[in-house]
């Protein structure tokens, strides 16, 4: 069943830098050969929307949103992967014809920028979403799924069980999937390993349950929330550390952890935090860096002191997942019991959406998810 015709749709659009999200009426053309149109039951609210209200460069007026889940109302004439009424979780958009997406590597896409940031159809400069014919950017990771009704692609969609409770899957496509694909893929945890988490987090919380999941050894989450490291103690950190209480970071991850971890994670992007991440590993370690910098911030890290360990530095983006992979991995684990996810997860409706960013804004909740 492939629609011909625009739907009407309330989006939440931003139109000017550091401005508000404001719902507003909109179309949402029919989609084309590989797209597939979504009516929205559920969005997560990820750091990377606040950012790209608050200036990142994207076109606007836009509508953000990147953790989208929804049901399948129409699909594009060459799609084969879902279909309508499908329940699917929204990830990243990826090009599926460069070396990275050739190697089922999606996250380090070549055209990573153009097919998730640029605010249109990279292949023609297109939108999907108008208003009264003037032209709002959208293609937003893909999807712009701060929105009731939204464009995705099929590569990007991913089918899901229809008895999971899909109004709050979405996050599964960014957020969480970033913090558990890092220990899971990135970082390869085996059972029994260490590993120490700076930052708690959505991403933060979301390595730990990862590394929970792949049953790891001493987990250790330096965050300075209290109410954070209560809920990291909740699902399975050995121990915390409140880095604003204790004088010697450094010393107290060796101390907790009989001399060092074998892997660090820094979610912080802060060069200070990543200076200490780098030493608290003991030989052949691999410290992965998940954080946004400040854009000029340089690794501040003794090459010598990671010579003779050995020491390892990967860069991670999403978790170096392939979604299609990843989320139904994610999934199973849920089921299982051994990746409560959920319990991040802050329920707004989608009238609330700003409310919703400024929870996440002063800290208190971990994950805001929309539900439409
Ligand atoms: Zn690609
Ligand atoms: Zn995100």
């Amino acid at each position: 069943m492939s629609a011909t015709q625009e739907i009407s749709s309330k989006a939440a659009l931003v139109r000017k830098v550091g401005g508000t999200f404001d719902i507003e009426d909109v179309s949402v053309a029919a989609p084309r050969d590989y797209e597939v149109r979504l009516r929205m039951v559920g969005c997560g609210m990820c750091h990377t929307d606040i950012v790209a209200r608050d200036g990142f460069p994207v076109p606007l007026p836009i509508v953000l949103g990147h953790e989208g889940s929804g049901v399948v109302e129409s699909i594009g004439a060459k799609v084969s992967r879902v279909k309508p009424g499908d329940h699917v979780v929204l990830s990243f958009n990826s090009c599926l014809e460069c070396p990275s997406c050739a190697e089922s590597k999606p996250a380090y896409c070549f055209n990573f920028f153009p097919n998730n940031f640029s605010g249109v159809r990279p292949a023609d400069g297109t939108s999907a979403v108008s208003q009264n014919g003037a032209v709002i950017h959208a293609n937003f990771f893909g999807q712009s799924s701060f929105s009731t009704y939204a464009i995705a692609h099929e590569i990007n969609a991913i089918p899901v069980d229809k008895d999971l409770p899909l109004e709050i899957l979405g996050p599964l496509g960014c957020g969480i999937q970033t913090g558990a694909g890092a220990a899971i893929n990135a970082l390869a945890i085996k059972a029994g390993q260490s590993l120490v988490i700076f930052g708690g987090g959505a991403v933060g919380l979301s390595a730990l349950l990862g590394a929970r999941a792949v049953d790891a050894g001493i987990v250790i989450v330096v965050e300075p929330n209290a109410a954070r490291r209560v809920l990291a103690l909740e699902l399975g950190a050995t121990h915390v550390i409140d880095p604003k209480a204790t004088t010697d970071v450094l010393a107290s991850v060796k101390k907790l952890s009989g001399g060092g971890v074998r892997y660090a994670l820094d979610t912080t992007g802060n060069p200070a935090v990543v200076g200490i991440a780098v030493e608290t590993m003991l030989p052949n370690g691999m410290l992965g860096l998940l954080g946004i910098p400040p854009p000029d911030a340089t690794l501040p890290a003794s090459m010598m002191s990671m010579l003779v360990r050995g020491i390892g530095v990967k860069c991670i983006t999403e978790g170096d997942s392939d979604p299609q992979e990843f989320i139904p991995r994610l999934l199973a684990f849920y089921r299982a019991g051994k990746f409560p996810f959920d319990r991040l997860i802050t329920k707004f409706p989608f009238s609330q959406i700003n409310e919703a960013a400024h929870s996440s804004e002063r800290g208190e909740a971990i994950k805001p998810v929309l539900i439409f």
